[in-house]
């Protein structure tokens, strides 16, 4: 909706994005940065600083201040204020998801999208339609970029950089004008749930942030789900299964049991949408003697979370009841929280994205994300951190696509943020 309320003037503006947008995602996507969650390492994996060493240069290069690379791999700095107001920080995250190939990305951009169905060059049974995904049908004359069809894009959260990268280089190079502080921070490992380090937040230093890593337009997010991990351990008796009878417990039956006695046909991702919560299995390891089960938990409300936490635990001393022999422990820790038990006590943060986006014709919307961001993170540590939308589509796959527009718009709001800031 939004493309013709754009008003000539703020499309004019954006529009001077456009190329160097497109040039620093086709750059940025084109470079391996993959996290790994079974890597202790931090970055997990060694091939992100390849990028967050480029990142450092292009800061320096373009006139940022305080360019560092932090001993947990993130990449900061300063664009010093030209007006008073509040520190903003600014952050995107460099690593891309370990859910796909990510090695190879080839981007390609395609001029004035004629409305029909894309297909892939290294990939013919790939097909990106319309049909199938509304927002591409509302793109028809964009740039759009995607992959070659055996990667993904990356856009997640590549776009990200490149708008921040963009409205950074657009500031410095035009100090006449007014801003606040500006605090830039380029993370790793945010698929894997590890982008924030603890000395994040201090070494930040802004009163609020925003991550720039939502899809469509006007997404103005400040609610993420709440999340626990369970760990499940069934500790079984192991011997010989030749003089095994009435003495071996199987831990793998036992762990079957605990699945099936676990909701199947309600409260799994799949069965689920808008704002119920879930409990997903997501790894099952061992043998007959032990098995370790691991499920994380999910819900936007807090109670809503702890009923799944015991509905786990009754389920395990259910089975555990049922054969005293074997040891059965089930740890639940968590992993983040809603950001809107925090921004909802001072939306600021949030009415400020709000109005930049307002302030560009676009209408705001806010969706509760099914899913955890930096933010999340950031939000419960002490640093209020809505997310904002960069355009990007089907990510975490082959298909993933972006507007080069869209991601000129959300540099535009990016821009209009911190112009409303100084006027705080
Ligand atoms: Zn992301």
């Amino acid at each position: 909706m939004p493309e013709d309320s754009v008003t000539e003037d703020s499309l004019h503006e954006a529009g001077t994005f456009d190329r160097e947008l497109e040039e620093r995602l086709v750059r940025y996507a084109a470079i391996d940065t993959q996290s790994d969650a079974d890597s202790p390492s931090q970055p997990s994996t060694e091939i992100q600083f390849g990028m967050l060493k480029l990142l450092v240069d292009e800061l320096t290069e373009i006139g940022a201040e305080d360019v560092t690379l932090t001993d947990y791999g993130a990449v900061l700095a300063t664009v010093p204020g030209t007006a008073e107001g509040p520190t903003v920080g600014l952050l995107a995250h460099v690593d891309t998801a370990p859910q796909y190939n990510a090695t190879g990305v080839k981007p390609r951009v395609i001029r004035g999208y004629n409305g029909g169905d894309i297909t892939y060059p290294d990939n013919p049974s790939l097909v990106l339609s319309p049909e199938d995904f509304p927002y591409l049908a509302e793109k028809r004359g964009h740039d759009i970029i995607t992959a070659s069809g055996r990667t993904l894009l990356g856009a997640d959260d590549k776009a990200g950089v490149a708008i921040i990268m963009t409205a950074v280089r657009h500031l410095l190079s035009n100090p006449g004008i007014p801003h606040p502080t500006l605090r830039i921070a380029f993370t790793p490992d945010e698929e894997i749930g590890r982008g924030v380090d603890e000395k994040l937040p201090a070494d930040l230093g802004a009163d609020f942030a925003y991550t720039f890593d939502g899809a469509k337009v006007g997404e103005i997010e400040y609610e993420s789900f709440s999340a626990d991990f369970a760990e499940i351990t069934v500790t079984g008796v192991s011997i010989h299964p030749g003089t095994a009878k009435d003495k071996l417990v199987n831990a793998i039956h036992l762990v079957s049991k605990i699945m099936q006695t676990l909701p199947q046909a309600t409260m799994t991702p799949e069965t689920t949408d808008d704002r119920d919560g879930f409990i997903h299995a997501v790894e099952m390891t061992g043998d007959a003697a032990q098995m370790v089960l691991r499920l994380i938990l999910r819900d936007f409300e807090m109670d809503g979370l702890e009923a799944k936490g015991a509905l786990v635990r009754q389920v395990c001393d259910a089975v555990q009841a049922g054969e005293p022999r074997a040891s059965i422990t089930c740890e639940i820790r968590p992993q983040y929280r809603n950001m809107r038990y925090w921004l909802e006590k001072d939306m600021t943060p949030v009415e400020l994205a709000r109005d930049a986006a307002r302030s560009l014709g676009i209408e705001p919307v806010s969706v509760p994300i099914r899913g955890g961001t930096d933010g999340s993170r950031l939000t419960e540590m002490g640093v209020p951190t809505p997310n904002v939308f960069t355009g990007m589509q089907c990510i975490h796959g082959p298909l993933e696509w972006i507007s080069v527009q869209d991601m000129a718009k959300a540099t535009g709001v990016c821009l209009a943020l911190a112009a409303l800031a100084a006027s705080r």
